[in-house]
């Protein structure tokens, strides 16, 4: 009798179809060494990508950026592309890429009607090429709109906060320069196209975090005052690669991250003043860097256990961070030296 409620227990057990529940993924992002440019990917827990830059022109980060896509987050496509501004370190890989992945939408702060000193008719005729004229032109407030997340996940929101000079709330880029607050230090009106860089505040539930492009100091001030734009962010991709024409502190200050992430190459950013403002904030537990900076001295570098590339000739190595499906923790690693940590969120 034992025996025959146990085997009727079991065959009622195989009779029901089995409930198999994938495990909910975390939303990721690869920051993408291009040795001094901008290569940053953003992969949806339902699979949906982000690209945010390309690169410099070449085939070294064109390839990179696919490996990191295909291989290693197996994706079959790039869903959207944003080029934050027309500087040939995050506009330049685009043409190669695309003919190593599909990219689907592309976004930008607006194409130029002249060609400025600090742009290159080339990039921008590769770019039209390239998206055959089909890029849309973010204004602060417009959200790209990724997939929604299923009900058992935090709502994603990807949000432009700043694009063509002009921040979340303002008509007009100008003039750049507006007083404001008692630490109020301009610098010097930016003439280039890193002031029109797109800015992005994506959030995953309590998660949050900004990629500015190239962003500049005063551009900043406006998002930190009158108002914080950003609000307090977890983890911080540091603006500009760490160079010190941008990272004004008011807005660093403002925004108050726990980790700060600088997509620097060996001989191009993450610059003392900027390295020294991040120290002075309290809230920082973390700073990560591509590469180490070989012009400086270790004082001006985080710790070696936070850094993916040590060495001027190097692989490539990226930097991932994974975000958990309830949003409460992210862990970022450097996955070729099998280093990570684990951070709470906000
Ligand atoms: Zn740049």
């Amino acid at each position: 009798m034992k025996q025959f409620i146990s085997s009727s227990i079991s065959l009622a057990f195989l009779c029901r179809a089995p409930i198999i529940l994938a495990a909910p993924k975390t939303l990721d992002i690869y920051f993408i060494d291009v040795e001094g440019g901008a290569a940053t990917l953003i992969v949806s827990p339902t699979g949906q990508s982000l690209l945010i830059d390309t690169g410099w022109p070449s085939d070294r980060d064109a390839g990179r950026i696919a490996h990191v896509a295909i291989e290693v987050a197996g994706l079959k496509q790039i869903d959207h592309c944003v080029i934050t501004h027309w500087h040939r370190d995050h506009v330049g890989g685009l043409p190669a890429l695309a003919k190593l992945i599909p990219i689907k939408n592309y976004y930008d702060h607006g194409l130029p009607q002249t060609i400025a000193a600090d742009m290159q008719a080339e990039l921008i005729d590769a770019y039209k090429q390239t998206t055959q004229g089909k890029s849309i032109t973010l204004k602060p407030g417009n959200e790209i709109k990724l997939q929604r997340s299923p009900k058992h996940l935090p709502p994603l929101q990807v949000r432009v906060i700043a694009s063509g000079g002009i921040v979340l709330g303002d008509q007009t880029s100008q003039p750049q320069i507006r007083p404001c607050g008692d630490r109020f230090e301009p610098k010097a009106e930016d003439k280039t196209d890193n002031a029109n860089s797109v800015g992005i505040v994506l959030t995953f539930g309590r998660f949050k975090f900004l990629d500015g492009g190239d962003l500049s100091w005063n551009i900043e001030s406006r998002l930190a005052c009158p108002k914080n734009l950003v609000g307090q962010v977890d983890v911080y991709q540091v603006d500009h690669h760490g160079m010190d024409a941008s990272n004004n502190p008011v807005l660093v200050r403002a925004m108050r991250p726990r980790v700060a992430i600088i997509d620097d190459g060996p001989r191009k950013g993450a610059e003392p003043g900027t390295f020294a403002t991040l120290k002075s904030i309290r809230s920082v537990e973390a700073i990560y860097q591509l590469h180490r900076n070989v012009r400086t001295s270790d004082k001006d570098n985080t710790m070696s256990g936070y850094i993916a590339n040590e060495a001027e000739v190097c692989q490539g190595d990226y930097l991932k961070l994974s975000v958990e499906p309830d949003a409460r923790s992210y862990i970022v690693s450097i996955p070729a030296r099998q280093i990570s940590r684990r951070y709470r969120t906000r």
